[in-house]
């Protein structure tokens, strides 16, 4: 059968359910590397964050009995250093915003002109 890969990663939200709904206050947010944390020393394993996070990307590890998420390696994320095709970025919100506009704005120029082609072509 036919897959698809989709890798959702945590999307550090603003305001975060897992950080909401962490009993023990071991989930913070910093603002500062613009980041959702996890408190290790702090967390009992309850796993109320992996059940809250909407998009399924708290992980829970058996193993040591803590959660894990993606904590964006300390502002130097290694999934976009080494993804060879570079389908990974790490850039400011702002950025992606701007970058659809672009793409959203060729692409209205290229149907204008695909459509100014067909009427002198159908004149
Ligand atoms: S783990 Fe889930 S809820 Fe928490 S910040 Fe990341 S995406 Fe948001
Ligand atoms: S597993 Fe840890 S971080 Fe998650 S809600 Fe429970 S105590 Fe908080
Ligand atoms: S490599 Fe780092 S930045 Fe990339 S998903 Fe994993 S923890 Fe997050």
């Amino acid at each position: 059968m036919e897959g698809l890969y989709v890798p959702v990663s945590c999307q550090q939200c603003q305001d975060a359910p897992c950080l909401k709904g962490c009993p023990v206050g071991a989930i913070s947010r910093n603002e500062e590397l613009n980041r959702v944390e996890v408190d290790y020393d702090v967390c009992i394993g309850c796993r109320t964050c992996v059940s809250v996070c909407p998009f399924g990307a708290m992980h829970y590890n058996a193993i040591d009995g803590k959660v894990a998420k993606c904590d964006l390696c300390d502002g130097d994320p290694q999934c976009a250093r080494f993804c060879d095709i570079k389908a990974i970025e790490y850039t400011d919100g702002g950025d992606v915003s701007i970058e659809k506009k672009r793409v959203a704005a060729l692409r209205l120029s290229t149907v204008k002109k695909q459509a100014a082609a067909l009427d002198e072509h159908t004149a």
